[in-house]
């Protein structure tokens, strides 16, 4: 009998069916008892006289054959898809067994230590509840490919091992390239910006490798960026494409994903029009306002974009506030400095819900000038052979951004630790395992 997956079973009542998926909960009453069953659709209620039972336990992989009935009204389960039916089981066949769990899978919240929680991730993903966090990612991803196509920028796919640092910094991990010495690189920056010549408009999905020597709740050693690149663009209109990508992007996800949001007890985006400061208007708001005095830093601090948030969701409606013009030193060396005033920079971030998830600016399209920009941050242009070439035979005036993946994703549902956020994060302790745990 061909599988009929769960949800489909609404349709089903008085017939036979044959359904297959996971164990999720098992509830004993004697000479009977009860499966939850899940597959990729939903949970169903599998009726079972003992014997059936066996020593069938959560996380076994199950096919079931039966009759769907109507549950009787007093046990109609609302806040189940298939609360009104459950599966009378005929036979039971188990296809996979599960070892014993280290940890009860059955509860509505995973309630483990994140140690614990990544420790056995290829278990621990499979929880509705951890599995839905990447189920809304795949919906940033798709809202922000489908964005990006819609103002005709061409995806690539760029490399991520390079020779030399892609951004300059000492925070990037070396790797033995046939005895030569390579780099991963911290961002996919380089090639987009190689790629504008070729295409005007670009987008791309890429790994970002940071040795950070830190530990916080949201930095990754590898991070997932989204970044578009537009030629023959101006600073104003960068703006409007980034914040268009970012909106329409969380759109998407409220869109697609109503039931995962809602078990996360979500919050809708408040989208009211995005306000725009920069660095120097936002510290005064924050002096201002909160009454702290960081009027001469180069950039926000954590609390600051806390504090910055709330103002803008508080007097303007909206869950993002752009702030431009940092400091030209504070910025890459390829980031253009404002022609009014070169101490600061066309540059901008994009915060949401307290936190940056994007960075970007006008880029220096004139080789001699970035040239110059490279030399004076004590780096050797030869160094950069490759990416020169771009700009030495006709570079229009571009720009760009860059989306980080978890960072939307961690801020989107208020997670705590953007490790959450990731399917399988690297951290200065962890490459799947802990490295505390191999020998040297
Ligand atoms: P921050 O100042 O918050 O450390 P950054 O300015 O170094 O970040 P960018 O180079 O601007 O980061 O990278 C673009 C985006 O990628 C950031 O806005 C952020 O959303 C994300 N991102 C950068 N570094 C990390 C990281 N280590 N872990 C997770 N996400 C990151
Ligand atoms: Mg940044």
């Amino acid at each position: 009998m061909s599988r009929t997956l769960i949800l489909d079973c609404n349709d089903k009542i008085g017939e036979e069916v044959t359904i297959s998926g996971w164990v999720q909960v098992r509830r004993d009453h004697g000479k009977i008892g009860f499966l939850d069953v899940e597959d990729r659709t939903g949970i169903i209620q599998v009726f079972c006289t003992a014997d059936k039972l066996g020593d069938i336990r959560v996380q076994d992989v199950v096919e079931i054959t039966g009759k769907i009935a109507e549950r009787p009204e007093k046990l109609i389960n609302p806040n189940l898809e298939t609360g009104k039916i459950e599966l009378q089981s005929e036979t039971v066949t188990v296809l996979s067994k599960a070892a014993e769990l280290p940890f009860d899978m059955g509860m509505k919240t995973l309630d483990l230590q994140l140690p614990t929680l990544l420790d056995f991730r290829a278990l621990t993903l499979r929880h509705s509840e951890v599995r839905n966090i990447f189920k809304i990612q795949s919906a940033i991803l798709e809202g922000f490919r489908k964005v990006s196509k819609e103002l005709d920028c061409v995806e690539i796919v760029v490399p991520e091992i390079a020779i030399g640092s892609t951004e300059g910094g000492a925070e990037v991990f070396k790797v033995d390239y046939y005895g030569h010495q390579a780099t991963m690189t911290q961002s996919p920056q380089l090639y987009k910006q190689m790629l504008v010549p070729v295409f005007e408009r670009v987008f791309t999905v890429a790994h970002a490798y940071r040795a950070e020597p830190s530990v916080t709740t949201r930095h990754l050693s590898v991070a997932t960026q989204m970044d578009c690149e537009f030629g023959f663009v101006a600073f104003e209109e960068l703006l409007d494409l980034f914040e268009k990508v970012g909106t329409e992007t969380l759109k998407h996800v409220e869109n697609e994903c109503p039931k995962e949001l809602k078990k996360f007890g979500f919050k809708p985006v408040a989208f009211g029009k995005i306000p725009r400061l920069t660095l120097r208007e936002a510290q005064e708001i924050i002096f201002k306002e909160f009454g702290r005095d960081n009027r001469n830093e180069k950039d926000l601090n954590p609390q600051d974009e806390i504090d910055i948030c709330k103002w803008a969701l508080e007097k303007h409606g909206s869950d993002l506030v752009t702030i431009t013009h940092f400091p030209t030193v504070k910025r890459a060396f390829y980031t253009m400095p404002d022609p009014e005033n070169p101490e600061y920079s066309l540059s901008y971030d994009l915060l949401f819900r307290g936190l940056e998830i994007l960075s970007g600016s006008q880029r220096i399209n004139d080789y001699d000038q970035l040239v110059e920009a490279i030399k004076s941050r004590g780096m050797k242009p030869e160094e950069f052979e490759l990416y020169l070439q771009a700009f030495k035979y006709g570079m229009p005036p571009e720009g760009g951004f860059s989306f980080g993946l978890e960072r939307m994703t961690m801020n989107l549902l208020q997670l705590q630790n953007i490790r959450q956020a990731s399917l399988f994060p690297r951290d200065m302790e962890r490459v799947d395992i802990r490295l505390s745990t191999l020998k040297k």
